[in-house]
């Protein structure tokens, strides 16, 4: 384990590699407790580098019991070799071949990185650096290699045997009860797309053929038993690689695809080229087992890791500063995936929900970075919302810019010329700035500065001039390291909404003052390009209510001057969905925030009867899109809440506010959510698809604010629903409402659901996760005793994020003003540190909001930060999120 002597990496400091390996064949013989582990790597001095440089090859706990080069043995003194790294000295000056053996020990290995046990396979993860846990290496991603890979185990124990690329062989070993594999990888990739498998595991097969006509075989593997749930994933990878060809012209390139599914993961999945390992949440789907989310998620991630096959493989990252190249555009793939198979609309909703709840808090607090860092300590650590949604973000702001057709020329070059290439932002950006004839260097500060920026809105009218003026200006507040920020490009999408829809908008000409060249008026996308921008509308008959920032059209927190009753206009009629969601959200963030005020001042907060009647017609008009309603009816959470008050935050008086509220609308809407409630049941078999599942939304958000107006009704068809429901989505929707629900029905619902669950650990997870989310003061003895649970493991990430992730995200508790809350994942982080760093420094991370708190739980977070800052052998990964988030 990397201990916390680590040294900064920065990105001004990148050099070339010295060497380069064109070649590497691998000889690996799986053993439980000692993996014999030959490679034999065909090195040359790379052009670009130092001459006659030392060879220095990355390593991670290794010890090298064989060292050849070009077959013979070198001399002590020319070869230096320790855990951390392997250096000859001086190599030869032209090209030659080095043998290393090593011995590695999977079932040792708790960090997850390098090859390790889950479950009873063999499995690898070597994003970023778990290669150098199998063999020395030049583990960086500009670094790429030919594979071939020749695995070899006991037949009994591992009769699959999976590897990157093509199989090109296999067999029994005479004489023994050992058998191979061989796979061999024609493209050239740098080792962290490293990957295999072996074990005994049961697998679906399909087929799909390119648009160029190629056959691919395409597998999916899982634990004997549980073929029947990879079916939705397999359909899902067919539906995206078809997509992939339609929108982006991508062409799979090998022979097979294949995927397993494993129990023990860090992440969400991984990759690999022509091999993607996943973390089985994101493969296995029943009805009675996974909730319409955890469908969308798989759909999602199967979609995502497929589109790394160009968006990462074929083109991959120069240095790991660059690791949005390939996070935000694929994510920004899967998202437009995801919007094309379901509803557009609401799925940018539920991005835009993802993405406030965590990258704003990250980027408004102690860990906020760059989507291009700097500078890094463990890289490990900026697998980030920053990097991955913010990412996205760029990607789409930068379509909205240029246009889609531009956009779609822009991914078309960079596509042609950096095809094998170790890229970097700059390559991308240039493919558009190309096509586009545009200069976008103002454009790459989205990339070289972090911080929400706040866009500013102010507007008035002119009756007699008929002209409606909006002022736009941004400013965006001093981040750790950037105390000075300059101004953005920020695409704004804009309309005019008057009582007959739409206004036409129509400006002075761009050179004029408030003008807008003619593009912007018809694209209705204006750039804020300049701290501030005046834009006059002309030819306006009406005062209009401005609907600014579309479809969420940059990443910023818009500061808006509407009076309520423009929201409410935007609420009812806005052509664009999403802000007639954004303008509820608005209104209801208001009343919150004023109800908070007065709760803290010891009143008690007024009802406000227009927002029930904006709310009772947008339940009326469930019919047309139920999936929007159920979006558009759930008020802000505790945690948006904490986010827009952001200083001196109070969670107890957010959680009263926040209750009141729901209480009196749940109360006033009973009769409009009981009618679409009841009109939404169906005995019709489970379909995952979009429809159905925005109708079971809906049923669900409906029943959740009954519940929290009428604890009596809603428990009564809570309790209804979760014995006769014939699918997990509606079992566990009432399980969640009675989860609410202080009491015994609430106890015997929850027996009840683990004793029918209990051999499935997905489900289990859920059942953790739900009660650590109960917003008591009960729910920190109920954590307590659920760690002493015999199905509660350090061991396995996915269980330990259920239980201690969600009371880390449980606002009143976590944050508990006795500071009890922060003291438990304080512990925890110390006892998960030794054996997976990893997964221990994104659970501290639940402390990037600290700062934002009142007072006194500020005393008590610090005190516990400080309590693990002191800790002795701290890993490099905790030590840098310990250190930036006390800085
Ligand atoms: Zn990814």
């Amino acid at each position: 384990m990397r201990t916390d002597t680590a040294q900064p990496v920065r990105l001004s400091e990148y050099r070339a590699p010295d060497y380069l390996i064109d070649h590497v064949d691998l000889d690996i013989r799986l053993h439980l407790s000692a993996t014999h582990v030959r490679a034999r790597l065909s090195i040359r001095p790379n052009p670009l580098g130092r001459p006659g440089a030392p060879l220095t090859l990355d390593g991670d706990g290794l010890s090298a019991t064989t060292v050849l080069l070009d077959g013979g043995a070198l001399d002590l003194g020319v070869i230096a070799i320790g855990p951390e790294r392997l250096t000859i000295a001086e190599p030869p000056r032209k090209a030659f071949e080095l043998t290393i053996d090593t011995i590695v020990d999977p079932s040792a290995n708790t960090q997850l990185m390098g090859l390790y046990r889950s479950g009873s396979a063999y499995c690898t993860q070597c994003e970023a650096e778990g290669f150098r846990r199998i063999t020395y290496f030049l583990d960086r991603p500009d670094v790429l290699s030919v594979y071939t890979t020749r695995i070899e185990a006991e037949k009994a124990q591992a009769p699959v045997l999976l590897g990157n690329g093509n199989l090109v062989e296999s067999g029994d070993i005479p004489g023994s009860s050992r058998h191979y594999a061989i796979w061999h990888d024609p493209h050239p990739k740098p080792c962290y797309l490293f990957a295999l498998v072996g074990g005994d595991l049961g697998s679906i097969h399909d087929a799909f053929t390119t648009r160029s006509g190629r056959e691919v075989k395409l597998g999916i593997y899982v634990e004997h038993g549980k073929e029947s749930r990879a079916a939705y994933a397999m359909d899902a990878l067919k539906r995206c690689m078809r997509w992939d060809e339609e929108a982006f012209g991508r062409e799979y390139d090998l022979d097979v695809f294949n995927i397993v599914a494993v129990s023990d993961f860090n992440m969400g999945a991984m990759e690999n080229k022509g091999l993607n390992v996943f973390n089985d949440k994101y493969v296995l789907a029943l009805p009675g087992t996974a909730t319409d989310l955890d469908y969308a998620h798989i759909e999602a991630v199967i979609a995502h890791e497929y589109f790394h096959n160009w968006t990462g493989n074929r083109i991959t990252c120069r240095d790991w500063f660059q690791l949005c190249l390939k996070e935000g555009l694929t994510v920004f793939r899967d998202q437009e995936f995801s919007s094309d198979q379901r509803s557009r609309p609401v799925k940018r909703i539920s991005d835009i929900r993802a993405l406030r709840a965590a990258q704003f808090p990250e980027d408004g607090g102690p860990l906020a970075h760059n989507v291009r860092p700097d500078t890094y300590l463990e890289i490990n650590n900026f697998y980030t919302p920053t990097i991955y949604e913010k990412g996205a973000e760029v990607i789409r702001m930068l379509k909205a810019l240029i246009g889609a057709e531009a956009f779609r020329r822009g991914m078309d070059l960079y596509f042609e010329r950096c095809d094998g290439m170790a890229a970097t932002v700059e390559d991308f950006i240039a493919c558009f700035a190309e096509v586009s004839g545009r200069d976008l260097a103002q454009f790459m500060r989205w990339y070289s500065q972090a911080g929400t920026p706040t866009l500013k809105a102010t507007s008035a009218y002119d009756t007699s001039a008929r002209t409606f003026t909006l002022t736009l200006a941004q400013s965006t507040a001093p981040t750790p390291g950037q105390p000075d920020k300059q101004p953005l490009v920020i695409p704004v999408a804009l309309g005019l909404v008057g009582s007959g829809g739409d206004l036409p908008l129509t400006t002075p000409a761009p050179h004029e003052d408030g003008g807008a060249s003619a593009r912007e008026c018809a694209s209705g996308v204006f750039e804020l390009a300049t701290e501030t921008r005046k834009l006059v509308f002309h030819d306006i008959a009406e005062r209009p209510a401005p609907s600014i920032l579309r479809g969420f059209s940059a990443p910023v927190k818009l500061d808006l001057d509407s009076p309520a009753e423009d929201l409410l206009t935007l609420a009812a009629r806005d052509t664009d969905l999403v802000n007639r969601w954004q303008a509820i959200q608005t209104s209801a963030n208001r009343l919150l925030a004023a109800s908070v005020a007065t709760i803290r001042m010891g009143d008690v907060p007024a009802p406000d009867a227009r927002f029930a009647e904006a709310l009772a017609s947008v339940i009326d008009a469930f019919a047309a899109d139920p999936a929007f309603t159920a979006q558009a009816i759930s008020l802000p959470t505790e945690a948006d809440m904490a986010r827009e008050i952001g200083v001196d935050v109070d969670p107890d008086a957010i959680h009263m506010a926040r209750r009141e509220l729901r209480r009196s609308l749940g109360l006033q809407l009973q009769p409009q959510l009981l009618k679409a409630y009841e009109a939404l049941s169906t005995d019709a078999p489970y379909s995952p698809d979009a429809r159905s599942a925005g109708a079971r939304a809906l049923r669900n958000t409906a029943l959740d604010l009954i519940a929290a107006g009428d604890a009596r009704t809603g428990a009564d068809i809570a309790m209804r629903q979760f014995q006769s429901a014939h699918n997990m989505t509606d079992q566990f929707g009432a399980l969640a409402v009675l989860s609410m629900i202080p009491g015994d029905q609430r106890e015997q619902a929850l027996d009840a659901f683990y004793r029918t669950h209990a051999a499935d650990h997905l489900v289990v997870d859920k059942w953790f996760a739900l009660q650590g989310l109960i917003p008591e003061a009960s729910t920190f003895e109920r954590v307590q005793t659920l760690m002493q649970h015999h199905a509660f493991t350090y061991a396995n990430p996915n269980r330990l994020r259920s239980l201690i992730g969600s009371f880390a995200a449980n606002l009143t508790q976590f944050h508990a003003a006795d500071g009890r809350g922060y003291d438990l994942i304080a512990s925890v982080v110390l006892e998960m540190d030794s054996r997976n760093p990893q997964v221990a420094a994104r659970l501290l991370g639940a402390f990037r909001t600290w700062r934002s708190m009142e007072a006194g739980r500020r005393l008590h977070a610090q005190a516990a930060l400080q309590r693990v800052a002191e800790a002795q052998g701290l890993s490099a990964d905790v030590r840098d999120i310990v250190d930036r988030s006390l800085a």
